[in-house]
């Protein structure tokens, strides 16, 4: 059986991934798996990546989307409301795209909740409305719900949703044929900022590497490419797993060490032991970090927490 082809878009974002990857599986529906970033330019760009291949949007029949953040489902609802595409996410994270919040107040206000706990000053916080808000141009749209362990029919196969929750708790990855989308769970050339991706949710990183152990050996037992939501295809995904999980077992010893020097410090005080002077939403970013691990280390035994101070126990 021959496997269609799948195209891939390079769409342009703000962020510091650098550009988003969009793919294109060339059979019937024809899907799109992420859609870029919600801005005039990633829609217009996207438009254009299509016609160079070939195709223009009303072709897209199914949209399949890795994680709800805004350079991955941004384009979604426009493909819908134009063209009627189906639009798929997991199940907990479909409020992102039937009930979406075009002020960006929800979230500037869990920013803010979580900003108080880590207690980081007043004078050092974003504005987080500018992250989440007013400059996007998006919709709601319709969704299906997606499971782990689904498998969506299409010509020529079918594609396996693998829950992957981490990044955010509703991120997946897709199996089709000799393809593994693997979203932003595991990018080739950037370590994904656990706990900042989803401050609504807990235990992310513990999450995160159950994550990562489930599809390290899936390269290993079948010949796959692996397709990121940043970067370049990887012919395997076990090191950059391996890779991915000393990182973080790394990080839990340095935080162990920095608490065995000084006690009692806040989660802001930690991040910036760990990261040095952080601005603007690289704030938010740096402590959910921290607070990540400091979750795993008092589950660990490690770390205990009074009144938002961490010491060793
Ligand atoms: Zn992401
Ligand atoms: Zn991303």
């Amino acid at each position: 059986m021959n496997s269609p082809r799948v195209d891939r878009i390079r769409v342009p974002n703000p962020f510091v991934e650098g550009r988003t990857c969009v793919y294109v599986i060339r059979t019937d529906p024809v899907t799109m798996i992420d859609t870029g970033i919600a801005t005039e330019k990633a829609s217009h760009d996207l438009g254009e990546g299509l016609r160079e291949q070939g195709l223009t949007p009303a072709d897209i029949k199914r949209v399949i989307l890795t994680h709800k953040h805004i350079d991955h489902i941004g384009n979604a609802w426009k493909i819908q409301q134009d063209h009627g595409a189906e639009i798929f996410i997991h199940e907990c994270e479909t409020a992102s795209i039937n009930n979406v919040d075009p002020t960006g107040n929800r979230f500037a206000d869990i920013a803010r909740r979580r900003l108080d706990d880590w207690r980081a000053p007043e004078e050092v916080r974003p504005d987080t409305r500018d992250v989440a808000g007013p400059h996007w141009t998006i919709e709601s749209a319709e969704v299906s719900p997606l499971f782990d362990g689904d498998r969506l029919a299409i010509a020529d196969g079918e594609i396996e949703v693998i829950h992957t929750p981490g990044h955010t708790m509703g991120s997946v990855c897709f199996k089709f044929n000799n393809y593994l989308f693997s979203g932003d769970h595991v990018l080739p050339n950037i370590s994904p900022n656990v706990g900042g991706g989803d401050l609504k949710n807990r235990g992310l990183l513990s999450h995160y590497l159950d994550s990562l152990a489930k599809v390290r050996d899936l390269t290993r037992d079948e010949k796959l490419i692996v397709m990121p939501g940043h970067g370049d295809p990887m012919e395997s995904i076990t090191e950059r797993c391996n890779e991915l999980i000393h990182h973080h077992e790394e990080r839990l010893d340095q935080i162990v060490k920095i608490l065995k020097r000084e006690s009692g410090l806040t989660v802001y005080e930690i991040a910036q032991r760990l990261f040095g002077t952080m601005e603007g939403f690289h704030v938010v970013l740096g402590c959910a970090e921290a607070y990540s691990h400091l979750e795993m280390l008092m589950d660990q035994s490690r770390v205990v927490e009074q009144e938002c101070m961490f010491s060793r126990p």
